[in-house]
């Protein structure tokens, strides 16, 4: 019998498949002691699991597709090298042999105390590296509890046009998925715009979010229709209702088809006035994206890809490799970097991330963590400053709070150039040097930081959170996640008057710059750079080709005035009616 489950649409697309549920449940480890004439078998039972867990990592090094990041196998190799280790063959073995309990037990007892070990570590990196120790102790147990490996991870299985059905999903995870050619996913928690939810996006993989009890639900192999538009899942539907969506699909089709017209025509509204319209990215499959859409500019480009699913940091060389392909692919168009972002629900995977903190949305991520780390931070600015002589570089720093960040940023930067002019290393002197403005306190005194700054660029979805206190990961709370909430808009419109006053450009790059809804808004704002996932960058670009700005004019000061979003809502439901996506294509 067919039902409809409601969760929070994230990344557009209409898909209908089948399910694949995607565990990752906890093991439930038994412990007994074992009489003293088994124990040369129980001991022989690990040994077996562990040279079956080497078999199981070497076959998936192998089985790992052709064009994955080199970086999706690293972890493996690690692994692998845990399994060699003493620590995991030799000590349980001496525990079984004294203590008598199973391999389980004595797994888990070694377990504990090699997690006590790296508990007790200073270096936050080292300590971080428990995570390794867990993942190969499960994968042991799991094969003395004859689990199945956990599916998507070990890349064994045809993930190919499934619909994933998990808890969670964390970024890492979602770039494997992508590996697989997965058509959907749905996860039970997470909000719009984790950064799952933007990779979804800018990956154009249909997803539905806070799809609560899904698994409870929808069973494995289910056939069902995901419709990431509306964020509803219909789970064994009619044919009816498959005839509808098959409708539906080719509707969205001839859609795409007619604003793919709009590629090579300019971004100037309908009285004339030119818009600065760039895309964002984050991995290497976005570049084909950006070249669809015609991207004149790259205004966020995410560096995190390049330290995920890795067991160690890229060095610099490598970082300065990355940029520079990229520059090349872009063949002279400019592009901002970014600085790296980690921390808060910005996860890299495999024992790289710092252990969660109370409340990691509050604490040492992005340029916080950035400074704290000169270790990470230095080869990367030497990287980016190297680029920036190959092509047109912006220098753009996350999440900033107080001017200092950007006084170190720049002291730093300074350092490197001297030592660069010494050894006569190439880099482009009048590199942009530009900052997000993300934190309430920042945009509050935009002024000060655009001062300092050559540009600003609003991160909406850090700007949203941290102005109304919500976790944009948390869907119990995402009700508040409101971006027209007055608050934000004033803010808004502050950091946007800051770049007037000192002639900086300021630009938007979060998730509200891609949502047409929002357009004519933020035109009305001041907005004259938008920064948007490549997916959006046509329709965002047929709006501003249907606005006249000066019908606009007075929108700003009303909205500003108003009390609440739903007032807002009401306005722009009706500035962009007849909405802009139904009207005529103009190409030129
Ligand atoms: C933002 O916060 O709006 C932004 C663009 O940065 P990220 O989503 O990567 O945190
Ligand atoms: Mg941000």
């Amino acid at each position: 019998m067919s039902f409809t489950m409601h969760g929070i649409g994230v990344s557009r697309g209409i898909v209908i498949g089948r399910v694949h549920l995607l565990e990752r449940n906890q093991l439930e480890v038994t412990e007994y002691t074992i009489p003293r004439e088994q124990v040369n078998t129980e001991i022989l039972r690990l040994q077996n699991a562990i040279t079956a867990a080497r078999l199981q990592l070497r076959t998936v090094r192998e089985h790992i597709p052709r064009g994955a990041a080199e970086d999706a196998t690293a972890f493996i190799d690690t692994h692998l090298m845990m399994l060699e280790d003493s620590s995991l063959t030799q000590e349980p073995v001496r525990l079984i042999a004294e203590l008598h309990c199973n391999a389980e037990w004595a797994l888990k007892l070694q377990r504990d105390a090699l997690v006590a070990v790296f508990d007790e570590m200073e270096d936050p990196y080292l300590r971080s590296r428990r995570d390794d120790i867990d993942h190969v102790v499960n994968r042991i147990q799991r094969i003395l509890l004859n689990h199945a490996p956990l599916k998507h991870e070990t890349l064994e299985v045809r993930l190919k046009d499934c619909i994933i059905l998990a808890d969670d999903l964390t970024p890492a995870d979602t770039v494997l998925l992508q590996h697989h050619g997965i058509a959907a996913f749905i996860t039970e928690y997470g909000g719009p715009t984790s950064h799952t939810a933007i990779l979804a996006r800018s990956l154009g993989i249909p997803a539905i979010v806070g799809l609560h009890q899904a698994r409870r639900y929808i069973r494995d192999e289910e056939q069902v229709i995901v419709d990431g538009t509306q964020g509803v899942v219909i789970v064994d539907p009619d044919e009816a209702l498959l005839a509808y969506y098959r409708q539906g699909q080719e509707r969205e089709r001839r859609y795409f088809a007619e604003l793919s017209k709009l590629k090579e025509a300019p971004a100037i509204t309908a009285d004339g006035v030119a818009i600065e319209l760039q895309a964002n990215i984050e991995l290497p499959s976005d570049f084909e994206a950006l070249h669809r859409v015609g991207a004149k500019g790259v205004g966020l480009y995410r560096t995190e890809y390049l330290f995920m699913n890795r067991e160690a940091p890229p060095d610099e060389e490598e970082q300065y490799e990355s940029y520079r392909d990229m520059i090349r692919q872009l063949n002279g168009i400019p592009v901002t970097i970014r600085t790296l972002d980690l921390g808060a629900d910005k996860t890299v995977g495999n024992g790289q991330d710092r252990p969660v903190a109370v409340n990691p949305a509050l604490g040492l991520r992005a340029v916080r963590l950035c400074l704290k780390d000169a270790a990470l931070f230095r080869p990367q600015l030497r990287a980016i400053l190297r680029a920036s002589a190959l092509g047109p570089v912006r220098l753009l720093i996350p999440m900033l709070s107080v001017v200092q960040e950007v006084n170190q940023v720049l002291a730093l930067l300074r350092e490197i150039r001297e030592e660069f002019d010494r050894l006569g290393v190439a880099y482009d002197r009048n590199m942009p040097v530009g900052g997000m403005i993300e934190v309430p306190a920042a945009a509050v005194c935009a002024d000060v930081f655009a001062r300092q700054l050559d540009f600003l660029s609003i991160g909406t979805n850090d700007l949203i959170q941290y102005t109304m206190a919500i976790d944009r990961v948390n869907d119990e709370v995402n009700y508040l996640y409101e971006p027209l909430h007055p608050g934000v808009l004033r803010l808004i419109r502050a950091t946007i008057q800051a770049g007037e006053q000192y002639r900086k450009p300021v630009g938007i790059c979060g998730e509200m710059a891609s949502d047409v809804r929002y357009v004519r808004l933020l035109l009305a704002l001041g907005l004259r750079e938008f920064s948007v996932h490549p997916a959006a960058l046509l329709e965002v670009k047929h709006i501003i080709q249907q606005t006249n700005l000066k019908s606009l004019s007075g929108l700003g000061v009303r909205v500003l005035a108003c009390s609440t979003g739903a007032e807002i809502a009401a306005i722009l439901a009706d500035i962009n009616s007849p909405p802009a996506a139904g009207a005529a294509v103009r190409v030129n």
